[in-house]
């Protein structure tokens, strides 16, 4: 580890301040906000990310709450994923959410790891993680060794000529199919970002992945009570069925008519882009009608119309399709 400073502000106007004049560039990370640590901490063991300031947020007071409204939920963004999961309300009203938590890592990460963190964790690409490789997202300009090497992990959706890598996390997939947004609070106030607009595809620019600026913070994430919350399910398919991050997921919502008819229907995949993914052709294929095998069959072979896969990967494309088919089964009912 490089050394670096620390501050530990007891407010989020403190953190913010705390932050404010360290700006990042492309090549180095000046300021991390230090959560769980468990993605973090990892990092830094292996020079990928070598901060010149900490600011650890774990002492600020209230982002570790969980308030439930009349329309919607907040969730801090210091809300550890095990209790997150295990919220009575949460495992009831978006079961989606309890499921996609539920799935990620192990115990011990969840108990340790928060929401917050979670989101903005960092892909697990192998030559992200590796400083001795070149990787466009650790250093601009460097080169993508994936896209003709090792990628069988990675992404077939959402890629770009400078990088290929698969956003890792679960939990944003379930809440990509709640039309859930983030809070934010940075030098100039708090502000409200969806959280469908919190990622980036790499584009040009794979080192920047999301659309926050130099050391905001996110406090909480909103979810509004929809009803597809109330009919949603996360199903996750991975090398080991325990502590393995996604090749393939789906995130579904579904508000049924009870004749069966989908009157609204909210898809989002992970392990296959590179950012959390709705399918709206898949949501529009399903609109209107009865929910039956042979429609999740035809809905689902949208879901890869736009896939571009890389040699390893290539098999992610059928897998994708098949992970959406039964994802619609099963929270329909059906299977
Ligand atoms: C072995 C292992 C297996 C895993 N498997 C899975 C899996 O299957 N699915 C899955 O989804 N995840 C998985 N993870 C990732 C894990 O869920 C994340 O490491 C964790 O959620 C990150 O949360 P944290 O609080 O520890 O974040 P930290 O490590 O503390 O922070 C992560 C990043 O977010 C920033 N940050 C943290 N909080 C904030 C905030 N409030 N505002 C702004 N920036 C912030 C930090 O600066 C840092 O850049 C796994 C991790 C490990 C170690
Ligand atoms: S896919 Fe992205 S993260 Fe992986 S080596 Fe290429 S540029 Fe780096």
């Amino acid at each position: 580890m490089t050394p670096f400073t620390y501050a530990k502000p007891e407010s989020v106007a403190q953190a913010v301040r705390s932050g404010a004049g360290h700006q990042s560039d492309a090549k180095s990370s000046a300021l991390d906000f230090f959560a769980g640590g468990t993605d973090m901490v990892q990092l830094m063991q292996e020079r990928v990310r070598n901060p010149e300031h900490v600011v650890d947020i774990t002492g600020l007071p209230q982002l570790d709450r969980i308030e439930v409204g009349e329309q919607s939920t907040r969730l801090g963004a210091l809300v550890r994923m095990s209790d997150a999961a295990s919220h009575p309300h949460i495992v009831e009203v978006f079961p989606v959410v309890a499921e996609a938590l539920l799935a990620s890592a192990s115990p011990q990460v969840r108990n340790l790891a928060t929401l917050g963190g979670n989101l903005l964790q960092r892909t697990r690409c192998g030559y992200f993680r590796d400083v001795v490789t070149p990787c466009n997202k650790r250093i601009p300009g460097s080169g993508c060794p994936a896209i003709d090497g090792q990628n069988r992990g990675l992404a077939i959706l959402g890629t770009s000529q400078r990088c290929i890598a698969t956003y890792a996390g679960d939990f944003a997939n379930a809440l990509m199919v709640l039309d859930a947004s983030v809070l934010i609070a940075g030098s100039a106030g708090l502000r409200t970002v969806a959280l469908a607009d919190l990622h980036r595809q790499p584009g040009d620019t794979p080192h920047l992945e999301t659309h926050l600026q130099p050391g905001e913070l996110i406090v909480a994430i909103e979810l509004p009570h929809l009803a597809v919350g109330l009919r949603s399910h996360y199903l996750k398919v991975r090398d080991r069925t325990s502590f393995a991050f996604a090749l393939a997921s789906v995130a579904v919502g579904l508000d049924m008519a009870s004749d069966g008819t989908v009157r609204d229907a909210r898809i989002a995949v992970g392990g296959v882009a590179t950012t959390p993914w709705r399918l709206p052709r898949v949501e529009q294929a399903l609109r209107g009608h009865k929910l039956d095998a042979e429609l999740c069959r035809a809905a689902s072979a949208l879901a890869s119309a736009d896939a571009v896969p890389h040699g390893q990967n290539a098999f992610k494309v059928t897998l994708l399709e098949r992970v959406v088919a039964r994802g619609l089964e099963e929270t329909g009912g059906l299977a």
